[in-house]
């Protein structure tokens, strides 16, 4: 059956290889080009400390926001073509450096365990370079089953997050 709402979805972006401010830049006109779908709002670029192997460059990430008619198992389908398209590796090394990672943060009220999607993303709670950007862009933001943004991320550790001038 075709859905007929629009559901809102947040989306995180990060990039640490081949300019990463350039990546994201680009993957948020991409965003806002996906079909059945219409890019709401995005935060600013951050400089972020990586997780996992301490040793590769630091990340630039970013978060937006899109209402869309895709489910949520097309709308990664997208996401992945469009890392692809930046030329994503997976070099089997678990949080290693990439050009590109698109991953859906929340998906309206839904939540999803299925082998491919996890939603909300299991990461939200814990990440100061999602939390920070999505407080930015919605300070009232509740994910359904996470909490309050705002209350998460007083607790979440800064990590050095910093906001890139435009
Ligand atoms: P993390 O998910 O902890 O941020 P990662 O982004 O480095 O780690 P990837 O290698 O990009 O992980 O993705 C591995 C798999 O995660 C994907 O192939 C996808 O099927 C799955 N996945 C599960 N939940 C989600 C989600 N909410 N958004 C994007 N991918 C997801
Ligand atoms: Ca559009
Ligand atoms: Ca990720
Ligand atoms: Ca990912």
């Amino acid at each position: 059956m075709k859905k007929n709402y629009r559901t809102l979805a947040y989306i995180g972006l990060g990039s640490n290889l081949q300019d990463p401010s350039t990546q994201i830049a680009i993957a948020l006109r991409e965003l806002a080009l996906l079909p059945k779908s219409d890019l709401q709002q995005h935060s600013g670029l951050y400089l972020s400390r990586p997780m996992g192997p301490p040793d590769q460059p630091v990340y630039v990430n970013a978060v937006a926001s899109i209402k869309t008619h895709l489910e949520a198992e097309e709308l990664l389908n997208h996401l992945q073509s469009i890392e692809n398209k930046h030329g994503r590796e997976r070099l089997g090394e678990h949080w290693g450096p990439r050009t590109l990672d698109l991953d859906i943060l929340s998906y309206g009220n839904k939540k999803i365990n299925s082998p491919r999607l996890n939603i909300p993303h299991p990461g939200v709670r814990l990440r100061e370079f999602v939390l920070y950007p999505l407080q930015e862009i919605d300070k009232n933001l509740i994910i359904a089953g996470v909490g309050r943004v705002d209350r998460l991320s007083q607790k979440c550790y800064a990590n050095g997050l910093a906001l890139l001038e435009e």
